[in-house]
Parts: structure tokens; sequence; C-alpha cells
């Protein structure tokens, strides 16, 4: 480190902290210092698409889980997070989706969060990406994140979508363009066949700046608070065995995650009083909402057997992978070059609901991901999950030591409708799986299997088999000031004290209806906004979409094209 005084400091290098890296720092005349708990993403699994299924296994995780799910029969889930530069968007499956209109309009008319309608954060999607197929309405190319169509996908994608339209749900080529419906390929977060992270993608282009400093296997442990101002953040590094402090002339931007971001504001003593002082330690500042309003999507999944090598199962047999290796190494194409969930789509378990409520991850094989059964031989694997929960979690320490592990309660299925919901999803993808198309692919489903037809027995094999799709939002939610519960305001300014914000999935007020890394990505470029005063705050209060002042949040929307624009030039 080259000094131990900046303007900017940065606590956590995940999707969203790389993003804030590269734009604060493009100022030659500020200092800005990335930190990040975790490593480098040298090794190469981390750059080739099918990495990915080793990633929930454990390679560059935190290695926590939830605690007792009190309406999932208690179970404990094992719940996979980034610890490494990049944060998920280094380990991630690579789906890029971005949720519905509705859900940004949603934040805002519903939830308060001004200046969040979908025309106003559209701008900053198409500012971060590199679009490789799209440029129109809804996508741009030249921004810094590699997005592109699947290599090298397999017939049975083909015969999925075609079962998709014996049951009525149509092909739809783009999921993040007019409408978000129906069932096709996944863009994915990838360039010449390479995970595109915002490591690589934002932060290596820009790793010679001088006044940039990216400090890896460093954590941050406490906020340090003076006189009402954040001022500075403690932290131990590995090879120094005392924690020391580093002083933010600026802004602290609190980007740790949806789990990092209120376990690090509720080890500073920023949270709940009451909580704070179970666990021993000092209130600096009251703040009820943090660590509150946990969301997440939980999927339940079907496994079928096929008739024959028509996923890349096979390719867990060493001789077969070497040749998969060698493919990708000569040719940038094969099984390497799949990120094994590339096609899914989005669908309706209430057929009034105002867009897709359920969303589908079809899987090129079985026991990809930690904790799925994995079959003898080649399996196929459809997840649902259920989009719009209404269930309620929270984030709580277990301890005032930083070293130990969060309490992550996301609360899954406390609310009965998310439970109807969900099995709802799983007979629509066993539904699927059953159609004439998939015949000459699939010989028969192994789960739940065919006995298991009661909701009764799916909820059952739901509270033994459900998994997260990783997408936690929300425990410090943008909201109005004059809302307890709210932890930042629409400027991602932390509520109650100076030079301090939080800016990565922990602010959404509302999981949106998707995968989050691309709403992560957007969130963080919206912040740099923010931060450099390219955004003029409102002084009118809130107003919301059906605003009689159209006019006013239109010249805003243009604002903020014309900075993404520029920003891209
Ligand atoms: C296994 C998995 C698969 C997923 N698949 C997809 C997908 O295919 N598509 C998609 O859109 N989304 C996917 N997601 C979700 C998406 O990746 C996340 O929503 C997104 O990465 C969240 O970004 P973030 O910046 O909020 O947090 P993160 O990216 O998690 O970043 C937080 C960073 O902060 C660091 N950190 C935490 N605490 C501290 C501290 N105290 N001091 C210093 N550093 C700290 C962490 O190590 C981490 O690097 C997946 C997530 C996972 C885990």
């Amino acid at each position: 480190m080259k000094t131990n005084h900046y303007d900017y400091i940065i606590t956590g290098g995940g999707s969203a902290g790389c993003v804030l890296a590269n734009r604060l720092s493009a100022d030659p005349t500020v200092n800005v210092l990335l930190l990040e708990a975790g490593g480098s993403d040298r090794h190469p699994f981390f750059h080739m698409p099918a990495g990915f299924a080793k990633m929930t296994k454990g390679i560059a995780s935190w290695g926590w889980s939830t605690v007792p799910q009190k309406h999932m029969n208690n179970r404990v889930l094992s719940y996979t997070q980034a610890k490494v530069i990049g944060g998920g968007s280094s380990i991630n499956a690579q789906i890029y989706t971005r949720g519905a209109a509705a859900d940004y309009d949603e934040w805002e008319r519903n939830e308060g969060a001004t200046g969040w309608s979908y025309r106003a954060v559209l701008p900053y999607f198409k500012r971060a990406e590199n679009n490789q197929r799209y440029a129109n309405e809804f996508h741009a190319y030249g921004g810094p994140m590699g997005v592109s169509n699947p290599i090298s996908p397999l017939p049975i994608c083909e015969a999925f979508f075609q079962a998709g339209q014996e049951l009525g749900i149509p092909f739809n080529p783009d999921f993040n363009g007019e409408r978000q419906d129906g069932l096709g390929y996944y863009q994915l977060t990838q360039l010449n066949a390479r995970r595109s992270s915002t490591s690589t993608a934002y932060l290596a282009p820009v790793r010679d700046r001088t006044n940039l400093t990216v400090a890896l296997h460093t954590q941050a442990l406490r906020i340090v608070v003076e006189g009402g101002r954040a001022v500075g953040v403690e932290v131990s590094s590995q090879g120094s065995r005392t924690p020391h402090v580093l002083r933010a002339e600026r802004e602290v931007v609190v980007t740790s995650g949806t789990f990092g971001s209120p376990k690090l504001l509720l080890q500073s003593g920023i949270g709940p009083a009451q909580h704070l002082q179970s666990v021993g330690v000092p209130v600096v500042h009251a703040l009820p909402g943090v660590g509150a309003n946990l969301q997440d999507h939980l999927d339940l999944f079907v496994i079928a057997e096929c008739t024959g090598d028509h996923t890349y199962d096979k390719y867990n047999k060493p001789h077969h992978a070497a040749w998969a290796a060698l493919q990708y190494l000569l040719l940038r194409k094969g099984p390497a070059a799949s990120s094994l969930f590339e096609t899914g789509g989005f669908w309706y378990a209430d057929k009034a609901a105002r867009s897709p409520d359920i969303q589908f991850h079809f899987g090129l094989g079985s026991g990809i991901e930690a904790g799925v059964a994995k079959m003898r031989h080649a399996g196929v694997t459809l997840n649902s999950a259920y989009l719009r929960p209404h269930s309620r979690g929270t984030v709580r320490l277990a301890s005032a030591d930083p070293a130990a592990a969060p309490l992550i309660d996301p609360n899954y299925w406390s609310e009965p409708e998310d439970r109807r919901r969900s099995i709802e999803g799983l007979r629509l993808a066993r539904e699927i799986m059953s159609q004439p198309a998939l015949r000459r692919f699939v010989l028969a489903e192994r789960l739940p299997g065919p006995a298991k037809a009661t909701d009764e027995e799916l909820f059952a094999y739901g509270c033994a088999n459900a998994k997260t799709d990783y997408h936690p939002v929300g425990t410090c939610r943008i909201g109005p000031a004059s809302d307890p519960m709210s932890v930042v305001t629409p400027e991602l300014a932390l509520i109650g004290l100076a030079g301090l914000r939080v800016a990565d999935a922990s602010v959404m007020p509302r999981v949106p209806s998707s995968n989050t890394n691309a709403p992560a990505i957007m969130v963080a470029e919206k912040a740099a906004d923010h931060i450099l005063g390219r955004i003029v705050a409102r002084t009118d209060g809130d107003f919301h979409a059906d605003s009689p002042a159209p006019d006013r949040r239109y010249a805003e929307n243009r604002d903020a094209e014309s900075t993404a624009d520029s920003a891209v030039r």
C-alpha cells in the first residue's frame, strides 16, 4: 500500500466493488483503495466457463450456511458466497439477466427508491455492457462486461425449447429485451469463451493506475466513525498481525455483499441497537433496518436420466475431461466453454402475474452444483425458482468477533404463498420435461420421481432438496429516510451518518425477477454517478411512476443516459 490515506475506501472487490474501483479511480486526482478479503482469480477455473462446476463446491468461498430453516423441517442449507477478487462475478454461472422492467418501477413506486425506475436504470445496464449480438433500445456494445451467446449448445437444448412450445411457452431470443417470458438461450457474461467478471472486465484494464490500490487478503473489520462521519476502516491483512486503520478523506463505500455488508456495519456498531447489545458490540449508530429484509430465490429441481450421452456428464471421467480441456485450449470450444447452465427461461405459476414469476435453469448434467444428486448415467437437470417471494429473513452477528460467520436466515417459505408457488413451479418443470419433444433425450424422471405427486410429497421433497439460487438481496435496503427500516437513501448514502455509502446487491429493496449479477453491477454503475455528483439529488421528496411530474423524471433519465454514454466513449 502506498499510503494510509485515501479519498475513497471500497470494502469488497466483488461484482459491485470492482466497478466502483474502476469508475472512481478514473479521476487521477483521487486516491482509491479497494479492499478484498479473498485472493486473486489467477487459477484457470475462474476463467474457463465450465469452471463454475467447481465453484459451489468450496473454491473461493466463505463456507457459510443458513441457520436451520424453521419452515423447511429445520434444514440447514449450504450457502456459497464468493471470497475472491471479482466476488460473485468470478464464481457464478455467468447467466446474464436483469429482471422485469416492472421490478424497477416497483422499487420506485412501492419502495421509495426514487430515481430507480426501469427507465432510470436501463442506461446503467447498457453502460456496463459489451454485447456481442445486440445493439438496440435495450443493449449496447463498447462497455466493459462481455455479454455473449453460448458457444457450444447441445441438441437437447433445442428439444427443451420445443418441449416448451408444446406446452404453449414460446421461444424467446432475448430475456432482457422487449419481453421476458419464454424459453431460450441465456446470454452469458463471457467474451471469447472466457468468463467476463468485474475483475477481468473492470479492474484488470486499470490495474496500472497509480491512484488505485487493490489490497487482496485484506478484510475490513470495522468502519471508523468520528463525530457522525465515517473516516476510515480498520483492516486486518495477511502477513500483518495487528489490525490497523486506513483513513478515507471523502467516503467509505461498503460493497461486501448482501451478507458481508450488513455484517460489517453491525461489527461497526451500526444497526439494530438491541441486537448489537446482545452480542456485545457498542452501539455507534442505531439503524434497525441493517440486516433485515433478506430475500432470496429458493430453487427446486427435477433430475432425469437421459437415453444416452446427451449432456456433459461423461466429462467427469478423466479421459473425456482431458479431451475437453484440449478442445478448449486449441479451439476455445466444447464442454469447457459451457457454463453448464446456458438455457432456461421464465414463465408463470400465477397466470395473472404482471410478469413471469418462475425462472428455469436447464443444467446440462446432474450433480453440477453442491448438494444436487448425481446420476450414474448421463442426467439432465431442470431448476425452477419462484421469483417474487414474500418471505423475509435476516443477517445477524453470531458474536462480536469479525472472524465469526454471520447468522444467515433467509426464512424460506415462512409465507405459505411462496411454498405454494414454488411447488407449482416444480410441477411446471416436470411438465416441460415430460413433453414429446424431449422423449428422444430423456428416459425417465428420477427426482423427485414419479411416486411423489401430492403437494405434501413435493413439500417434503423440497424441504429435503431445495437449494438457493444465490440471489440474496435487501439487507441494506434503499428507502425513504422517513421509513425506520430504510438503510440507505436513494443516493445510497447511509441514513444518519456522513461519508458512508452502501453500493451492492444488499441495497436492492426487492429481489429482481432474475439472476442478480447484472443488477448488482447496475447498482454500482449508478452509485459511481451518485458519488461523483453526476446525478443531482432531488429536492421534491418521493415521487413515483404515476407522479404528476413526469417531465422532470424523463429529464433525469436523459441526464443519466448522457453520462452513461459519455463514459462508454
Ligand atoms: C455460486 C453462485 C452462482 C451465481 N450465479 C449467478 C448467475 O449465473 N448469474 C447472475 O446474474 N448471478 C448469479 N449469482 C449472483 C451474483 O453473482 C451476485 O448477486 C453478485 O455477485 C452480488 O454482487 P455483490 O457485489 O453484491 O457481492 P459479491 O460479488 O459477493 O462481493 C462481495 C465481495 O466482498 C468481499 N468481502 C466481504 N466482506 C468483506 C470484508 N469485510 N472485507 C473485505 N472484503 C470483503 C467478498 O470476499 C466478495 O468478494 C450467483 C452467485 C453465486 C454465489
